[in-house]
């Protein structure tokens, strides 16, 4: 995780936050807020799809019980997004807000954290419902996966999208590099009909109420 860490109230004296706009938040709030976001843009729909074809991200993890699942909910995997998630959220220009409440947090490892009980940030996080569009993204990566022979072709899918937006957001001031990966991009996303009606209306009604 890279960014400012505003995780300190002595900090007062940064340039470039006033701390009239800190916020001291808990541990278990960040994380309360982040399932609640991936709620409100719906992730489940598209997670039932990935597990469905093996794909959890949960697999192995020593914190998920059988039939249970995961008995350590923390910052890091809260604030984790796969491929799938990544571009839902790339695509509807929802993924910087996503990346820069989460890089308020400090403390994040791999599936477990050192985060702070209390700390302070200064950005808060709100995604729009666009359960339309995950569930659009779902049923493309559904067919998807019962149309193609090859095991496990979605999950390799989703290694591609993330590597690729993951470059998108390196090379962010490479002109000639923000071409050749867009439209890989869209080559990767090519087969995301639904999805792409969907955000083809979804960017529309943006424009609208501009
Ligand atoms: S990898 Fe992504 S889509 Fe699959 S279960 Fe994890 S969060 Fe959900
Ligand atoms: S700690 Fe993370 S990877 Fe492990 S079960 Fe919980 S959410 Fe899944």
């Amino acid at each position: 995780m890279s960014g400012f860490m505003v995780n300190d109230p002595s900090q007062q004296d940064s340039p470039s936050i006033h701390p009239s706009l800190l916020k001291k938040v808990s541990r278990q709030s960040v994380i309360t807020i982040g399932i609640q976001a991936l709620h409100e843009v719906g992730s489940d729909p598209i997670c039932k799809v990935c597990i469905a074809n093996g794909g959890s991200c949960c697999n192995s993890c020593r914190h998920l019980a059988d039939g249970i699942g995961c008995q350590q909910r923390n910052t890091s995997c809260t604030a984790w997004l796969c491929g799938f998630l990544k571009f839902l959220l790339y695509e509807t220009g929802l993924l910087r807000e996503w990346n820069d409440y989460w890089d308020q947090v400090p403390g994040q490892g791999f599936r477990e954290d050192f985060t702070p009980e209390v700390f302070f940030v200064e950005k808060s996080l709100h995604l729009p419902d666009i359960r339309n569009l995950s569930e659009a993204l779902a049923a493309d990566l559904q067919e998807l996966a019962r149309t193609h022979i090859a095991i496990g072709f979605i999950l390799t899918l989703r290694e591609k999208i993330d590597k690729n937006i993951d470059q998108l957001e390196y090379f962010e001031h490479d002109p000639k590099k923000q071409i050749s990966l867009k439209r890989s991009l869209k080559m990767l996303s090519g087969p995301f009909y639904r999805f792409q009606k969907e955000l083809h209306e979804y960017r529309q009604k943006l424009q609208n109420t501009k």
